[in-house]
């Protein structure tokens, strides 16, 4: 069953702000220190946030409170899950989405890009039966060892089960029941596999970890991401937006197309001082002690990321893209 927002305290607020807030501490606590910066995934126990589910619309639900956000598209003959949470809670995810949004069978799997905050479930997925579809990119990276710097962490390969089973390079358009959903992916950004989702019937984006709402994104320089495709990405998807739209992050709160173009032109400020000390020959070093996000921290630096971890990732990333 879905949440009657119309009888229950509002659900998507009250999981949200539980959401920001554990996200916040969580990323707070572990990229704290600028060298030697250690990711735990690891988010069962007391300090897990509480995994909710919320309706969007009479088709769509949101999931929160595990990992990226989940969104899941409900058809008479099964369940659509866009992103699959954390592996040590897929069994807690796979409950809330049977007691809280409905009780049909999860056929099909989206991975939005590789990370393990939104691949979770897909060996449990894949191991019952459910198909995977994703960015070619997602099965290459998920195939294989990966070894995040930024973070201090290797990352180790998916069982062939939690593979993708359907892979795609581009944009395209999926039907599932009777809901027609466009996806797309974009050239490397968050990392070298990101796709998003447009639902056109209730008119929700969801970007996967193309927008942390509220504050710095991720970018993983390990995979290919890189700012300058954050700021392409973020403008492909405003393309694709109107100003009704309600938009799924991959972390933080529902977001609206302000709050996507307010991300983008953060992002384009940021790049723009960053390639200027690029072509200065700056080091990494160099860079963050010249405090380019200064003038942007309080806004932006109290989410995710501070603005010195912030400025050492994107400069990484920019100076291998090059
Ligand atoms: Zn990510």
């Amino acid at each position: 069953m879905l949440n009657d927002p119309d009888r229950r305290p509002p659900p998507i607020i009250g999981s949200m702000l539980t959401l920001a807030s554990h996200r916040r501490d969580f990323l707070r606590a572990l990229l704290a220190a600028p060298a030697g910066l250690t990711l735990s995934f690891t988010a069962s126990g007391q300090n897990a946030a509480p995994i909710k589910g919320s309706k969007l619309s009479a088709n769509l639900a949101l999931v929160t409170g595990d990992g990226g956000n989940i969104a899941i598209v409900i058809s008479k003959d099964g369940l659509l899950m866009v992103d699959s949470g954390l592996a040590e809670r897929s069994g807690d995810l796979l409950s809330a989405v049977n007691e809280q949004v409905d009780a049909h069978r999860i056929t099909l799997v989206f991975n939005t890009h590789w990370h393990l905050d939104h691949v979770g479930a897909n060996e449990l997925l894949g191991r019952a039966g459910s198909k995977i579809m994703a960015h070619e990119n997602v099965k290459k990276r998920l195939s294989q060892k990966i070894v995040m710097e930024a973070l201090n962490r290797t990352v180790e390969p998916l069982k062939p089960e939690g593979l993708p089973t359907r892979t795609f390079n581009g944009a395209g358009q999926l039907n599932f029941g009777t809901q027609k959903i466009q996806y797309a992916s974009v050239p490397p950004a968050h990392t070298d596999g990101d796709a998003w989702l447009f639902f056109p019937g209730p008119n929700v984006l969801h970007t996967g970890d193309l927008l942390f709402n509220g504050g710095y994104p991720f970018i993983d320089d390990s995979t290919g991401g890189w700012i300058g495709g954050m700021v392409a990405a973020a403008d492909a998807m405003l393309l694709t937006v109107d100003a009704r739209t309600r938009i799924i992050p991959g972390h933080g709160p529902l977001a609206t197309p302000d709050d996507l173009r307010a991300s983008r032109d953060m992002l384009a400020t940021v790049h723009e001082r960053l390639a200027a000390m690029a072509r200065q020959g700056k080091t990494v070093d160099e860079a963050v002690a010249a405090a380019p996000t200064k003038d942007l921290d309080a806004k932006w630096g109290a989410g995710f990321l501070k603005g010195e971890n912030f400025t050492r990732i994107a400069y990484t990333g920019l100076l291998r893209h090059k």
